[in-house]
């Protein structure tokens, strides 16, 4: 007998459906016995949404202790390390812990989250660490110990991250383009390299996040990453820069990320209202070149970066709306896409992640995510809601369908937005 069993689930890329049998929490083959039956009649059905880069503790203090008037990064920060000095262990749980049910809701079960470690009671860090031990198994949390006003370049910063990895990190970050200057900037990599060699830990770095052309610090995490053989272990985040590189620069820096294993984490949202703010008409984008590092063989996953802070004051934790984004601003709208779109939100942000374990396969966890619409191209268009998350077999979060009429020829017709 089974705990449950799903019918008609269209997993990604597959053109037929398939049932899916749930006992004791993990997948198995379906059998028509079956304590509950829900008929999922050709919704699409993924693993886990990996949301690999996002800032919990400044999230949701948007307007707070003022607006940014120009939207810039540099306004963020300055309005962020005004934020800073009033903050509270309290506060910073109530607005993380809201965020992540959101993000709970949108199927997302594995979140990894810088923190800003540049406060000398970290604050955050404590937050988010006791946060972490108090979700158990609802969810998986890994902390990023992230220095924004850099490792060199504020007072104490050094100690400031080894205290931060003693409390208790996953993840060592770092942001050598906001250095004082170039060799700062390559002795914050080396530094973060260290520190993570020492405690086993992996590396995530806030990397040439600038317009700048001359910023290319991601050089200097792949040498770092060949040098201690760290493939696999470390993520350069956003990469904006590489925007700008000219080509044959682009082209052999590319090979030599692939070449590490290293994986690149794009932040299409922020990203697309941050960069480009120092040009005249024509306006760079400042994304990554994610095509390029795909077809290079280079990991690529999607960040949603912030959530109603000072730097981005949009967004509801979904990760289907920065891949949206992406498709747009990374001309991500051929046939294929949409499919590569969704390996980004989940397998290659699990890679990132270093999650063990991850995936729909018999004899693995039943954690899933079942969204209203059929295919990834249609939950990508309508932004589809996800209609049941299960985690380990059990229902997560779960959305009532949403249902539209409109009057037309003298009565009220549905619309489905489906063609
Ligand atoms: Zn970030």
């Amino acid at each position: 007998m089974l705990d449950l069993l799903l019918t008609g689930a269209r997993l990604p890329r597959a053109s037929d459906l398939c049932d899916l049998g749930v006992r004791e929490g993990r997948l198995v083959a379906p059998e028509p016995d079956a304590r509950q039956v829900i008929h999922l009649e050709g919704a699409l059905v993924t693993p886990p949404l990996v949301e690999p880069h996002v800032h919990l503790d400044a999230a949701l203090t948007v307007g707070d202790p003022r607006p940014n008037r120009s939207g810039s990064l540099f306004e963020g920060i300055a309005i962020w390390s005004e934020r800073v000095q009033g903050l509270t262990v309290e506060d910073v749980k109530r607005r993380a812990g809201r965020v992540l049910r959101w993000q709970l809701a949108h199927g997302v079960q594995h979140v990894r989250s810088h923190v800003d470690v540049c406060d000398p009671e970290l604050r955050a860090l404590r937050a988010l660490i006791e946060l972490r031990e108090e979700i158990g198994d609802r969810m998986e949390l890994q902390l990023v110990a992230f220095p924004q006003q850099g490792i060199f370049s504020f007072d104490g910063g050094q100690d400031l991250m080894r205290r931060a990895v003693e409390l208790g990190v996953d993840v060592v970050g770092g942001i050598p383009h906001y250095e004082l200057t170039r060799e700062l900037g390559v002795r914050s990599v080396e530094f973060a390299f260290a520190l993570a060699v020492e405690h086993g830990l992996r590396v995530d770095i806030h990397c040439d996040e600038t317009d700048d052309d001359h910023s290319r610090f991601v050089e200097v995490m792949a040498a770092e990453t060949i040098r201690l053989g760290m493939a696999g272990r470390v993520t350069a985040s956003h990469t904006t820069a590489m925007h700008s590189y000219n080509n044959a620069y682009a082209d052999r820096l590319i090979r030599n990320l692939a070449r590490a294993g290293m994986h690149v984490v794009t932040n299409p949202l922020d990203n697309a209202v941050l960069q480009g703010r120092f040009d005249a008409y024509p306006v760079r984008r400042g994304h990554t070149r994610v095509r390029e590092l795909m077809s290079a063989g280079v990991n690529v996953c999607i960040g949603h970066d912030s959530v109603m802070d000072p730097w981005y004051p949009f967004g509801c934790g979904d990760p289907l709306q920065a891949a949206f984004v992406l498709a747009h601003h990374g001309h991500l709208s051929g046939a294929e896409d949409p499919a590569r779109l969704f390996d980004m939100i989940t397998v290659n942000a699990a890679r990132a992640l270093g999650l063990e374990g991850y995936g729909l396969r018999e004899g693995g966890p039943a954690s899933l995510v079942v969204f209203d619409a059929p295919t990834e191209a249609e939950a990508l268009r309508l932004l589809a809601r996800r209609r049941l998350v299960l985690r380990r077999g059990e229902v997560v979060a779960r959305t009532e369908p949403a249902r539209t009429l409109v009057a037309w020829d003298g009565g009220e017709e549905p619309v489905d937005f489906l063609p």
